[in-house]
């Protein structure tokens, strides 16, 4: 690999000031400056897809604070040396996108994403207002509704936020808002007790927003799932009759499509008549499974979503945009600004020579906000629908695929259940536990190999797949399919290696 680009500049003798901004007239410098950091990122997305590379170089962090330097020290650093820091980061960096990651929920480096994700950060605007982003609101405008239109809200408002956790949050503040304006300027002490439900196998999100708005952790009522992981309905209605019976005003309830760990899907339509009877908002927590509404194969999964009052859903996931994209969708216009408006008059000026409804910045608890959206917008018209339904079917393809071998292999894996969605959850058996009953006994056998097989996958640096434990289940793995670039053939090599590395565990 070339180490230069012009060659007769030499980057030890530059530093920050002998390029933009500082140095006027100083192009063919800052060109030679990032063509070099870019030739280190194509570097490594060429490895990242390349499947005789490994996936990690694991070190312990006292290991990596030995061979990393870390430290910011006094004077200037040169520019060839900064071209090695970044060689140095991104050595040690997890390759998420490599074909052998299945770690996360986010997984791949789609091209055209990083394309957006590269011009955006050009770009480098704020998007509170129409008058310093004009494109990219537009942008989110066009997407967003497109999104709502694919959802079934007919009217409505959206924002991006930064991830479903804090789009989740949205969703509980807007909701408070619409049933208790008098909250923004009373505060806590203007409200009822308020209780809110979430299944026990839904994200923390719920629980983390109820601790953060006051109502306390103890009003996030966890509800009972059935064995596939889904919220029982009957349950939902149970508890929230109990709580008006304890004196307490249920209020919202968030329905998952798509849970964390199983990928389990909430039935929709029954949650949504209980919340009818008894005037409860409904969020639908489609962080994950929200990809799915592109398939027309696979959309009935969230079948009855249109119903929610609010949906969020993370194009970072399934959906494989870059880190990250999460959207927050209300099915009521106006309520998303009305609950966080705060007139800032240095920003959101009332008298702008243009239609100040474009300024987002006051639908927002943020004040700056990142583009998110430039990234979405170029890797959908790159595919167009028919790309993205190719793309979630692909998933699903391959997931199906990962669920025979694992059910062809005899008694070396365990599969947990069938899944919904791309996530499988399975045991690893080693030699000595095949054949054996599968009893309480060698189920906490299997939940303490679990943890040895992955710091295995881990040293060896060919393989990720998480691990967690739930409910009454000891560890087992999760593994997840959501880089478009895996193949059958990535999915055999995950089951041999985890074969290779944990046999005589
Ligand atoms: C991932 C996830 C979230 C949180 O999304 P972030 O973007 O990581 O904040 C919320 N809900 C569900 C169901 C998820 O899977």
């Amino acid at each position: 690999m070339q180490n230069c680009h012009n060659c007769e500049i030499d980057l030890n003798k530059l530093h920050y000031t002998d390029i933009f901004p500082i140095k006027e007239n100083s192009f063919v410098s800052t060109q030679e400056f990032l063509t070099r950091v870019i030739q280190l990122c194509l570097n490594f997305i060429n490895e990242s897809n390349d499947r005789s590379t490994k996936v990690l170089r694991f070190m312990q962090p006292q290991e990596l604070k030995k061979v990393f330097d870390f430290e910011i020290g006094p004077k200037p650093r040169n520019l060839e040396l900064l071209i090695q820091d970044c060689a140095s980061a991104l050595y040690h960096q997890v390759r998420t996108a490599h074909p052998h990651y299945f770690n996360q929920l986010s997984c791949g480096t789609d091209i055209v994403s990083l394309a957006g994700e590269w011009l955006t950060a050009a770009a480098n605007t704020n998007m509170f207002t129409y008058e310093i982003a004009p494109v990219f609101i537009l942008m989110e405008h066009e997407v967003l509704k497109k999104m709502r239109s694919i959802i079934g809200f007919d009217h409505g408002d959206s924002i991006l936020a930064p991830g479903g956790a804090i789009s989740n949050l949205y969703a509980v503040i807007v909701a408070r808002q619409k049933m208790f304006p008098e909250y923004k300027t009373k505060g806590l002490k203007s409200l009822p007790q308020l209780v809110l439900f979430t299944s026990e196998h839904s994200h923390y999100s719920t629980k983390g927003a109820g601790a953060v708005c006051g109502f306390g952790t103890d009003n996030v009522i966890e509800v009972p799932c059935d064995e596939q992981g889904r919220m029982l309905p009957s349950e939902l209605e149970r508890l929230v009759r109990e709580s008006i019976d304890q004196g307490k005003r249920p209020f919202y309830v968030n329905c998952t499509c798509g849970t964390t760990v199983l990928g389990a899907f909430d039935p929709v339509n029954p949650i949504a008549d209980i919340c009818e009877k008894y005037n409860l908002w409904l969020h639908i927590d489609a962080a994950w499974g929200g990809g799915c509404l592109l398939s027309s194969k696979h959309r009935h999964k969230l079948a009855g979503i249109e119903r929610g009052d609010s949906v969020t859903w993370n194009p970072h996931k399934l959906m494989g945009t870059l880190l990250q994209c999460s959207t927050i969708h209300i099915k009521e216009d106006g309520l998303l600004i009305e609950t966080n408006q705060m007139c800032a008059e240095y920003l959101f000026q009332q008298d702008k020579h243009y239609d100040v409804r474009y300024d987002t910045g006051d639908k927002v608890i943020q004040c700056g906000r990142h583009n998110d959206i430039f990234k979405l917008w170029l890797m959908w018209r790159s595919k167009g629908d028919k790309g993205y339904e190719e793309h979630i079917d692909h998933l699903f393809e391959m997931t199906d695929y990962l669920v025979q071998g694992i059910k062809s292999r005899g008694d070396k894996f365990h599969l947990i259940l069938e899944p919904e969605c791309v996530n499988v959850s399975f045991w690893y058996i080693p030699t000595r536990l095949r054949g054996v009953p599968h009893n309480a006994e060698r189920i906490q056998e299997l939940g303490r190999i679990t943890p040895k097989l992955k710091a295995r996958m881990m040293n060896e640096g060919t393989l990720m797949i998480s691990y967690q434990p739930l409910g009454e289940l000891p560890n087992f793995f999760r593994n997840i399919i959501s880089n478009s670039g895996v193949q059958k053939k990535d999915v055999d090599f995950l089951l041999d290696e985890l074969d290779r590395l944990g046999h005589d565990l």
